[in-house]
């Protein structure tokens, strides 16, 4: 049986269970954090109440959620293995870059001589993260993480394309692209990492259930991706109504095995102002897919076996080595 690395260590695949494939436990601009302390960011009270909202959702019958915190996101291992530390659930963790434009300023003179993406100073750490671990914890990364947004492919997003395209291709390690269905970015990213030899079986398109476009999410799962229907809650993007019919559309025409669910939630996210989430979004939060979502799903017809292909056995699959 193959195993997956989580905060905890590693755990079979077949133990993963309901897998929620994209939510943060805390999205941070460290830096800002760091020099600028919000007066509602405690450490310890932050990390309590982390490990309450996982509990809870582990209660409701989630086993494990897939967190995209990468570089540029606020990553902090030690900060989640304290979490991880205090709740059931699994939590896998990821490497990777995230960025809509440039990469950072440290990687901007380093790889200069790079001949492929392989020789990217930037590939090298990725694949340390899932190979050695991350920053002296001993926590390995299990997938990798990337970003191409409405800006397209910039120069610092096809390098960091290439560089994760390439690290899968070292390890084995499956990814995930944050998308922008609105200018189809997603056929953009399979053509680059296509190109570096990605195996799209274990490639998530994150974000694609923000779209309704049924010709643009066909194509990328007939090329083999998995669709990530992973903003449930979002409805400023799209509303629920329009998520749950097209993925009740997707699965009668027998593309269940290409979809998962999640919400790209977080514990706590500083990109806003704590008191206006609920405003804006206020089933954005790790219940609503329990709440709402599948009882909509069910209503529309989608059967209670192509749920559990799209909450268990699709995860599975994507962190088993050899597809
Ligand atoms: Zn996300």
């Amino acid at each position: 049986m193959t195993q997956v690395e989580t905060a905890r260590g590693p755990v079979d695949v077949a133990r993963l269970g309901t897998t929620f494939m994209h939510e943060h436990v805390f999205i941070l601009n460290e830096e800002i954090r760091q020099n600028y302390p919000q007066a509602d960011w405690d450490e310890e009270e932050r990390v309590a109440d982390a490990a309450a909202k996982l509990n809870a959702l582990k209660q409701r019958g989630c086993d494990t959620i897939v967190d995209p915190t990468v570089i540029g996101l606020g990553r902090d291992i030690r900060r989640i293995q304290k979490v991880a530390a205090r709740t059931d659930i699994n939590i896998i963790v990821a490497t990777g870059l995230y960025t809509y434009g440039d990469v950072p300023f440290y990687f901007r003179f380093r790889g200069l001589d790079r001949d492929s993406a392989a020789a990217d100073p930037m590939t090298a750490l990725f694949v340390a993260d899932l190979t050695d671990g991350i920053a002296g914890t001993g926590v390995k990364a299990a997938f990798l993480k990337c970003a191409i947004e409405e800006q397209g492919l910039t120069p610092g997003v096809e390098r960091v394309l290439r560089a994760v395209g390439a690290a899968h291709a070292a390890t084995g390690a499956p990814i995930t692209v944050h998308t922008h269905p609105g200018s189809r970015s997603g056929l953009e990213a399979m053509r680059v990492l296509t190109a570096e030899g990605a195996d799209l079986a274990k490639v998530v398109m994150g974000h694609s259930g923000d779209t309704a476009d049924l010709d643009y999410l066909a194509t990328l799962a007939d090329a083999g991706c998995l669709l990530g229907m992973d903003r449930f809650g979002l409805d400023l993007i799209l509303p629920l109504e329009q998520r749950v019919d097209t993925v009740a559309e997707l699965a009668r025409r027998g593309y269940a095995d290409r979809i998962v669910l999640s919400h790209d939630a977080s514990c706590y996210i500083d990109w806003f102002p704590q008191e206006v989430i609920p405003a804006f979004a206020p089933a954005w939060h790790y219940g609503h897919l329990f709440d709402d979502v599948l009882p909509a799903l069910r209503e529309r017809g989608v059967t209670e076996a192509q749920i559990e292909t799209m909450l268990v056995a699709n995860p599975r699959r994507y962190f088993s080595r050899a597809s």
